[in-house]
């Protein structure tokens, strides 16, 4: 296993085509616009290789025996589901941010679940594919990015009736050695400090899709594809302040970007499907349930964070002891605490896959990640609530420093007379990233957008059997007019 220092090193024997703000970036490691986003994933290295959390951060592979980073495990049981949600509830309290390994740790579940069952049915031997790739990541500790979600042009249309046909990730071309493909992934999470990019067809698809009905694994330095990094709400303040950013060591989401394929080919070693469309459904919803289980681990990791801001500023600003505070804060907590119990309760009710592996329960993951749509929402108006509207118009660090203005600033920003106004801004600026811009987002679209669970939760509920018990009470066989 590497730790957070090897897995930076790692990085830079990399060559990926990255852009940023339409510059190519010869070294994702030494620019600032990445480095909170490489700290915060190479935590999950750091903290596998620290005495205290070791426990929820290894485990030993089921392939080989040796002790494996947690983020390369294929889980095995309930226990396993469980603690993948404490592990990054814990993570997220460290970075306050997205830590980003989660996706592709998800992503190796889904397919290793997926092939298991395409080569029962169909007699492929995608499975045994999938187990040497696996081997590898669990081996080298690699961090793998999970690709799922495609552009998808209009959105209106199946992905082989779009105008332009390769919007789409798809096969292209086939031959003994491996596939071509082309088409673009939208915004991947972590895309850019990953060692390579796990891809999953994005929706269920027809026969017709065929071509689209693919997953592969690419080193992120492939020739062909292309990085195009997000731009993110005062993401210039990587570049020029220290207080002003709020969490300069991990930054405030994920760092995402759009992975174009532009003819890029793929050795069969790793192609894990390729027009096998009636298994796409599968392998989306069990990446979907996984990710979305986490959303109640790491979010409320954040709400820890967010929490203990709002409780600090409270205390600067001398309104601690006011109800309305302490109700706000309990307030937080409850919200944030019922997310957790939506994680924790999807994994107790996991459910073991014909692989042997084990995934969460589908409708109660859904329901968490619907939750985490609003209750994140909740938490974040509520901390603006009580820092007040300082949180968007302080002075800024260069003020606070300024040999003209500083003690202005210091003077009339300040709070209680036991603290600073550096202490006060410290807390706003923090308050300020998690809470007024792009972490917002992540936590209504991370992981699907609100509709996408509402799909999944209208295919679990069952309503018919609902409508079932609801007759036997008030003694209905059915609720049309018998002649
Ligand atoms: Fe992991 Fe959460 Fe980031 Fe998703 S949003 S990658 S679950 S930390
Ligand atoms: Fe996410």
């Amino acid at each position: 296993m590497m730790n957070g220092k090897q897995y930076i090193e790692s990085l830079k024997e990399l060559h990926p085509e990255v852009y940023y703000l339409g510059e190519r970036i010869s070294c994702v490691t030494e620019h600032p616009a990445f480095i909170p986003h490489i700290n915060a994933a190479a935590l999950t290295y750091d903290l596998a290789r620290t005495p205290n959390y070791e426990d929820i951060m290894t485990t030993k592979s089921h392939l080989t025996g040796e002790t494996i980073n947690f983020f390369t495990h294929i889980h095995h049981s309930r226990d396993d589901l469980l603690k993948k949600v404490k592990a990054l509830r814990t993570i997220g309290q460290f970075t306050g941010s997205c830590f980003q390994r989660c996706v592709g740790h998800d992503g190796l579940n889904s397919v290793y679940s997926t092939t298991y069952d395409m080569d029962r049915k169909t007699g492929s031997d995608y499975h045994q594919r999938f187990i040497a790739f696996l081997k590898k990541v669990q081996a080298q500790d690699m961090m793998i990015s999970g690709a799922m979600t495609d552009a998808k042009g209009d959105r209106s249309l199946a992905p082989g009736k779009q105008n332009e046909a390769g919007v789409y990730v798809r096969v292209i071309e086939k031959t003994s050695e491996g596939i071509v493909v082309n088409g673009a992934k939208a915004q991947i999470t972590g895309a850019v400090n990953s060692h390579g990019h796990l891809i999953m067809p994005t929706a269920s698809m027809q026969e017709d899709d065929a071509d689209y009905a693919l997953s592969f694994y690419v080193p992120v330095d492939t020739p062909g594809v292309i990085h195009i990094f997000g731009r993110q709400t005062n993401d210039t303040r990587k570049c020029d302040c220290v207080i002003d950013q709020g969490n300069k060591e991990y930054g405030i989401v994920g760092g995402e970007a759009l992975v174009i394929f532009d003819n890029v080919f793929i050795p069969w070693e790793n192609v894990f499907m390729c027009g096998e469309y009636q298994f796409a459904y599968d392998m989306v919803e069990r990446f979907a349930t996984a990710h979305r289980q986490n959303y109640g681990g790491c979010k409320v990791g954040l709400a820890d964070v967010l929490i203990g801001a709002s409780y600090a500023l409270s205390e600067i600003q001398g309104v601690l002891r006011a109800g309305h505070v302490r109700d706000k804060l309990i307030e937080m907590v409850h919200l944030a605490e019922t997310l957790y119990c939506c994680s924790l309760a999807c994994s107790c009710e996991g459910i073991a896959l014909p692989a042997g592996s084990y995934m969460a329960d589908p409708l109660l993951a859904n329901v968490t990640k619907l939750n985490v749509t609003r209750n994140v929402y909740e938490i974040a108006r509520l901390a603006q609530d009580i820092a007040g509207g300082i949180l968007a118009t302080a002075p800024s660090e260069f003020d606070l420093k300024s040999g003209e203005v500083g003690e202005y600033v210091k003077r009339y920003m300040g709070g209680v007379a036991d603290s600073t106004t550096e202490n006060r801004l410290r807390l706003i600026r923090l308050l300020e990233s998690m809470t007024c811009g792009t972490a917002l987002v992540e936590s209504m679209h991370g992981a699907g957008s609100p509709q996408a669970q509402r799909i999944m939760i209208q295919r679990q509920a069952d309503f018919e059997n609902k409508k079932r018990l609801a007759y036997r009470l008030c003694g209905l066989t059915t609720n049309r007019t018998q002649e």
